[in-house]
């Protein structure tokens, strides 16, 4: 989501693989239920602060209305705020549909975030 590329000196820290749906609720570990992320974004991303959000070709990311705080670190996800992830090149290393969906319905977010076709 970030882009985060922290290391010390050649290690790479901050790069955590996250399930979708969460294996807890028999998500599988695929790369199609899986996202690369920092530390801070895995964290909120499991807590539902933010979800995914299909938008045409992309997949963008939808902060939640009850995120509160007074400090910077707010910033971390609203600036986020309708921006695509970055996507694998190759389309079944995405993540798949049903994932989504389910982390979205989990937290709340439900139909409302399906995208609705202008021409139907
Ligand atoms: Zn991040």
């Amino acid at each position: 989501m970030c882009g985060s590329d922290l290391r010390l000196n050649d290690y790479p820290f901050d790069l955590e693989a996250a399930h979708i749906k969460w294996h807890a609720y028999d998500g599988p570990d695929e790369v199609a239920n899986g996202l690369a992320l920092c530390g801070f974004h895995h964290n909120s991303f499991d807590r539902g602060v933010w979800v995914l959000k299909a938008q045409h070709s992309d997949l963008v990311v939808h902060v939640s209305d009850g995120l509160r705080g007074r400090s910077s670190a707010i910033n971390l996800l609203r600036d986020f705020q309708d921006c695509p992830i970055y996507l694998p090149e190759t389309n079944e290393y995405h993540p798949d549909q049903q994932y989504v969906r389910w982390h979205q319905d989990y937290f709340g977010f439900g139909n409302s975030l399906i995208e609705i076709p202008q021409e139907i």
